[in-house]
């Protein structure tokens, strides 16, 4: 029987039991758990075979219940939450001391968001706890965006799926921390750079080793298909290194399938850079289960939400 349902009460009694539920979100799906369970806190760990040094999001239902996590918010955290929450911003900040060092990793800082997902939201306006929910899938793997891919990770691990459908936009939230008050990228995503400097300035960007392995978003290798999977600007000369093999193009725009090619997406034929991103993860899953050599993926325009998609991009490959 399907593990994916769309009864929010039985999710809130498996939740309220100290157990997990894979949740629905905008950027990918979570497994989520009760924040002031350890039994629960644990079991997200073990689930996904995640080491207890990568900390975990706390998810809240809005912004005003952010004083009940953390200690201390920055004027340019309260900015940007107010302007992007319910969102796919995850802020850094000083945690209160109820917050458990399990889902810190014994850090005094939590991360924390309120996500832009009506059935979540709904969910966690009902529960008397927070959620802690990072991606359902195990360490490592390409993350869900829709239910069937929990349940293809998961099925005989959890009791439930919340079905909120596909996720809108397809790559985990921009983490942002905070040094002297100063806002800090930890982690590009699904909010652009761009947006988030429009409202708060310049934003320095920590998103590559010099926070690692604080964050396992930060790992070199991660989000990342089984099929060895290469990054590059020049599709065609890649092409030619891999000539006999199965090949699976990953573009965005290109359209390059020839008798060589066994297995093309376009990411969007219109160029739409957050169309792109929501299918990105759909598309590594698709591939993946291609029977593939090889996938060869095309670099993005750096900039805007093309940034982000590299990022994952790389993290997904072994560049050439
Ligand atoms: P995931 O939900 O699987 O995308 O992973 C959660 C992300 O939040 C990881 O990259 C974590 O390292 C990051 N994170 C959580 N708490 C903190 C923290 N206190 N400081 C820095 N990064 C954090
Ligand atoms: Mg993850």
């Amino acid at each position: 029987m399907s593990i994916i349902s769309k009864d929010i009460q039985k999710a809130i009694a498996i939740l309220s039991a100290e157990k997990l539920v894979a949740i629905p979100t905008e950027t990918v799906y979570g497994l989520a758990g009760n924040i002031f369970s350890e039994k629960a806190i644990k079991s997200i760990f073990e689930t996904k075979k995640r080491p207890f040094f990568n900390p975990l999001i706390v998810h809240i239902p809005s912004v005003d219940a952010l004083e009940s996590i953390v200690s201390y918010v920055p004027k340019k955290a309260k900015l940007l939450a107010d302007t992007f929450w319910p969102g796919s911003m995850t802020l850094v900040l000083k945690k209160q001391s109820i917050i458990p060092d399990l889902i810190t990793a014994g850090k005094n800082t939590v991360a924390v968001r309120v996500p832009n997902h009506p059935v979540t939201l709904s969910l966690l306006k009902q529960l008397p706890f927070p959620l802690a929910a990072p991606s359902a899938n195990p360490f490592g793997n390409i993350s869900p965006t829709k239910p069937e891919h929990v349940e293809g990770y998961f099925k005989n691990d959890i009791n439930m799926v919340l079905d909120g459908g596909a996720c809108i936009n397809g790559i985990e939230s921009t983490i942002i921390g905070f040094e002297n008050d100063e806002p800090i990228i930890y982690r590009l995503g699904a909010l652009a750079l761009e947006d988030i400097e429009a409202v708060v300035g310049k934003v320095e960007i920590k998103n590559k080793k010099e926070v690692s392995p604080d964050a396992p978003g930060m790992l070199e290798r991660h989000y990342a298909p089984s099929t060895k999977t290469f990054l590059t600007e020049n599709i065609s000369e890649e092409i030619k290194k891999h000539i006999g093999k199965r090949i699976g193009l990953l573009t965005f725009t290109s359209d390059l399938k020839n008798d060589v090619i066994t297995s093309q997406i376009i990411l969007s034929i219109k160029g739409d850079m957050a169309e792109a991103a929501s299918k990105l993860y759909e598309a590594m899953h698709h591939l993946d289960h291609q029977n593939l050599d090889v996938i060869i993926a095309e670099r993005f325009p750096d900039f805007g939400l093309g940034k982000s998609i590299n990022d994952r991009l790389q993290r997904a490959t072994f560049s050439s």
